[in-house]
């Protein structure tokens, strides 16, 4: 069914991009894979053609566009197979931080390579003992002279073995537990930077996820975003978009996985008829089909409200949870269709199926997403 969000200069972008991802990305996907990272050189054209955070102002060197051309490359990557390359969180969740707290010296110097793939980015957030619980993240920050020195610990960062920035989160006031965050910026040469693990996952294998850590690492003190002491309101405030950019991911591979159930279903024969004339298997494929259509109407509808600049941080935590899960639900559906060979590495289900895995639990997992929706909902609360 034809989209209600996109116009005609969307599609443009769109038929760009696709083809740009069948030339570039779909034909190495599978040797990214194999080596567990995705080569600079990607990023680097991506920025060529203005593909890196298409949505930055025009004074910053950006395009200006709005969040639907962000969705378009989060998408089409999915599609065409590169969904474990790191594109989406350098641009819509990382950079972000820097456009929007950063000082006019620290965008200066930064955003032209975020726009040109010479800087990635990473959100370093999640420690060993905090997930869920950011406001008990022990690595900490003291001022010292016209500097910061950070000391302690990040784990499961999305491009954290080859980001050249860093959006780290710390506490500026330990005994101050949310209201003690600050976020600061740590570029991946300062002194005292290192990176720990490249970490080993169940799926997701092309995108690097690493440990990293901070030894008397010093920054500048202007390397703080914003005010001190008011990370946590920062990172409620983008979390938002975060968990959109993971909803749009979500629903896409339930989309990638259904179509891969009805391809199969429709040419695989079994007891004289195709799998999908069998009535169990076409009630089946009606159910994930019917639940694709509501996930897909609810998320077009999300991204319209946040383009047209409304809070849905209510509704964002109903769709990140909801999608996760219904993607999970669609992708597990889609390998028992394949029978035998949906367990086999050489059919495409079989990566989409270990890769989902991962949604429910990045950007907030399901029963985080729960814990806002159903704070929302005491008598006379407003959405
Ligand atoms: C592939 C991948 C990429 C990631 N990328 C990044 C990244 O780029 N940057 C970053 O900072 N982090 C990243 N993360 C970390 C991710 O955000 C965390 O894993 C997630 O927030 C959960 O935290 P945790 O793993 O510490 O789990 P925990 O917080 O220890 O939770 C364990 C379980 O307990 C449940 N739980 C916790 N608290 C409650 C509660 N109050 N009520 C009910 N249940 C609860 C959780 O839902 C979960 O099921 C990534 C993780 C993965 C797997």
């Amino acid at each position: 069914m034809a989209s209600m969000l996109f116009s005609e200069e969307h599609e443009i972008f769109r038929g760009a991009f696709r083809a740009f991802v069948a030339a570039e990305v779909t034909p190495n996907a599978e040797e990214w894979e194999r080596r567990r990272e995705v080569p600079r050189e990607l990023w680097l054209k991506m920025g060529e053609q203005g593909f890196l955070c298409p949505w930055l102002p025009e004074e910053d060197g950006g395009l200006g566009l709005d969040f639907g051309y962000s969705m378009i490359v989060n998408q089409e990557l999915i599609r065409g197979d590169g969904f474990g390359v790191g594109v989406p969180l350098h641009s819509d969740v990382a950079t972000p931080y820097l456009a929007g707290y950063g000082t006019a010296e620290a965008k200066r110097r930064w955003l032209p390579g975020c726009l040109s793939g010479e800087t990635i980015t990473t959100v370093a957030f999640t420690e060993p003992d905090a997930g869920s619980d950011l406001a008990a993240i022990r690595t900490h920050a003291v001022r010292d002279g016209d500097d910061f020195v950070i000391n302690g610990q990040k784990t499961f960062i999305t491009n954290g073995w080859v980001s050249d920035l860093n959006v780290v989160a710390v506490k500026t006031d330990p005994s101050a537990g949310h209201r003690g965050i600050s976020l600061i910026l740590v570029d991946s040469g300062a002194r005292g930077f290192e990176r720990g693990r490249k970490l080993e996952k169940m799926g997701y294998h092309m995108q690097d996820t690493a440990e990293l850590a901070f030894v008397d690492c010093r920054v500048p003190a202007a390397n703080l975003l914003g005010e001190e002491g008011e990370g946590f309101r920062y990172l409620m405030e983008k979390l938002q978009q975060e968990r959109l950019e993971v909803s749009i991911k979500c629903q896409t591979m339930a989309e990638e996985c259904l179509k891969e159930a009805i391809e199969y279903t429709h040419t695989r024969s079994a007891f004289g008829r195709t799998i999908a004339a069998h009535q169990a298997s076409a009630f089946k494929l009606a159910e994930m089909a019917t639940e694709v259509e509501l996930g897909r109407t609810f998320l077009e509808d999300l991204v319209a409200e946040h383009i047209a600049g409304r809070n849905i941080v209510q509704r964002v935590s109903m769709a990140k949870y909801w999608l996760a899960e219904m993607a999970n639900r669609t992708a597990y559906a889609a390998v028992q269709l394949h029978g035998g060979y949906g367990y086999m590495e050489e059919y495409r289900i079989c990566r989409l199926f270990r890769d989902v895995r991962s949604l429910p639990i990045v950007a907030g997992t399901s029963e985080i997403m729960k814990l806002i929706v159903a704070r929302g909902l005491a008598p006379n609360s407003s959405r």
